[in-house]
């Protein structure tokens, strides 16, 4: 029996997920929210339908830890904790250093930190997870799982951003991209399911939640992605603007006497996107209920949607063509109308919609009907799992030892 538990760390919350990995049962999942804060919040789901739920003091990491622990034991869902055998850390910037997820010793810990100009706000954050686990788990593998790692394999055509090409060799400036775990995620269950290697299709990926980001996946490898040197371009999202022209920010500052820059770039990640445009809500839900009677809400999915298209457009032009198209996260997995606007536009690549499929819910299904020449997926996307899996991989590979971290 092998328990490994997948931990996303960020400045003020812990979320988790622990599984047997023989059959990669969750056995727990949860989140410690409002961390540092007066009033934390604990969730844990565990066993058959079972919840734990409570409020009070979380001072930091270290205590949500210690604390999480201590509940599982507690509430039966280890029995002591050496059981946990791995932990899979998201790490959200791993550079161009990271090409792939890594067992952490001392050298992957300074690297993370030099790496948190690229991530200000997660690196620490992420590192905060790792030392804390590290502290009390000091035999299991710790392994970090990068955002960025899947895309390390894209072209220099598609990374380097048309701008002095001197600000990329001095200061790594260029397209990191972000969802990686994700996109590697449902690419496997697709071609699972289209029972074909991943070498040989290309897919495109569409990771659409309050963030969201395309990938074009060429013969297993990220080849394009929409995400660039930040996650804020690409199509437009809940807060964040997406492609935009940098110059209008210029002169914006002046028109709103904003007096510096971090401030601009503020809106264009707060509150732009569905909430910039519509003005109701950042929530896709809310915003498509207002569409039929407020014009910008309307006009918000809309380019939500033409984004998309436009998307899916350009990487099948660069791949040279497409075998399927995947959706997932909160509004690529339940939203059946968003998903319908985006595959009826692309009716000329012979892409035909299964318009009852596309209405089912449930697990991985093919919402294409059998004739359609492009496959269209729901892959509800599974990123814990997929760290799970690579600290699996990893421990399973001889000569990985459990460094001591200084
Ligand atoms: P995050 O990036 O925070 O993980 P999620 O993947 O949870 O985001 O996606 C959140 C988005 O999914 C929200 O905009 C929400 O409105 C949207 N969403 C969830 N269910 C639906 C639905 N049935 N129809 C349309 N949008 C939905």
């Amino acid at each position: 029996m092998s328990k490994i538990i997948a931990i996303n760390a960020g400045s003020s919350s812990l979320k988790f997920k622990l599984f047997e990995m023989n059959t990669e049962q969750v056995l727990a999942q949860g989140l410690f929210d409002r961390i540092g804060l007066a009033q934390g919040a604990i969730k844990i789901k565990y066993g058959a339908d079972e919840e734990f739920k409570t409020n009070e003091e979380i001072k930091d990491h270290s205590y949500a830890v210690k604390r999480l622990l201590g509940l599982m034991l507690n509430l039966e869902i280890i029995h002591e904790f050496s059981e946990i055998k791995g932990v899979g850390h998201r790490v959200v910037a791993g550079g161009e250093y990271f090409k792939r997820s890594v067992a952490i010793n001392s050298k992957v810990i300074r690297k993370i930190n030099s790496l948190a100009e690229y991530a200000p706000i997660h690196n620490p954050a992420n590192l905060m997870g790792i030392k804390a686990f590290k502290n009390i788990l000091p035999t299991a593998t710790a392994v970090a799982v990068f955002d960025t790692s899947f895309h390390q394999t894209m072209p220099k055509e598609n990374y380097i951003f048309s701008v002095p090409y001197e600000w990329y060799q001095k200061y790594g400036v260029r397209r990191y991209g972000a969802h990686g775990t994700s996109h590697r995620y449902v690419a496997d269950v697709a071609a699972s399911m289209l029972k074909r290697p991943l070498k040989e299709l290309k897919l495109i990926s569409c990771h659409l939640g309050a963030g969201a980001s395309i990938c074009a996946i060429k013969n297993g490898k990220s080849f394009d992605t929409s995400m660039g040197f930040t996650p804020l371009t690409g199509i437009t999202m809940a807060t964040r603007s997406g492609d935009t022209d940098v110059a209008m920010i210029a002169f914006m500052m002046q028109k709103l006497d904003m007096h510096s820059m971090p401030e601009a770039i503020y809106d264009l990640n707060k509150k732009s996107g569905l909430l910039g445009i519509s003005g109701v809500s950042s929530d896709m839900r809310d915003v498509m209920e207002e569409s039929t009677t407020n014009f910008r809400a309307q006009l918000a999915v809309d380019i939500f949607v033409k984004d998309i298209v436009k998307y899916i457009g350009s990487y099948t032009a660069e791949m040279g063509g497409v075998d399927g198209i995947i959706f997932t996260a909160g509004i690529g997995e339940n939203s059946a109308e968003i998903r319908s606007a985006v595959l009826k536009r692309l009716s000329y690549m012979g892409i035909e919609v299964d318009e009852e499929k596309n209405l089912l819910r449930g697990e991985n299904i093919v919402i294409s009907t059998s004739s359609s020449k492009v496959k269209a997926f729901v892959i509800p996307t599974d990123e814990e799992l997929m760290i799970a899996r690579d600290v699996d991989k990893i421990m399973k590979k001889k000569n990985v030892k459990s460094a001591k971290l200084v």
